[in-house]
């Protein structure tokens, strides 16, 4: 059960989501237009197709969370995250105390050898 003023903070970020949102289908309608037949295909576009694609999910799940509840709590420590926190990241679902805990990592990206 949210406070008063922490639902007041929340239809904020409610705002500030379909904003996003909004924007993020954009660019993924302009990425899907075909480009000129002359021009191949490039990575970078796919990469870009991918990348907000997956941000545009991690805000549909923000915004359904919102709705059904469970939005704004850390999914790791289960408290309440930062409301200035959520400003700068709408769709975080950990507070920036987990985020900076970072697990083990099994996989290491690295370039080159
Ligand atoms: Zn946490």
């Amino acid at each position: 059960m949210y406070t008063l003023s922490r639902q007041r903070e929340l239809d904020v970020l409610r705002v500030l989501l379909q904003e996003h949102r909004g924007r993020y289908r954009t660019q993924l309608r302009l990425l899907d237009q075909p480009q000129s037949q002359q021009s191949p295909r490039t990575l970078d576009r796919s990469t870009l197709e991918a990348a907000t694609s997956r941000r545009l999910d991690d805000i549909e799940r923000a915004l359904h969370a919102l709705e059904h509840g469970g939005y704004g709590v850390c999914a790791r420590c289960v408290r309440d995250i930062p409301i200035d926190h959520l400003a700068r990241h709408p769709a975080a679902n950990q507070c920036p105390v987990c985020s900076n805990a970072r697990p083990p990592a099994p996989a290491e990206h690295r370039h080159g050898g």
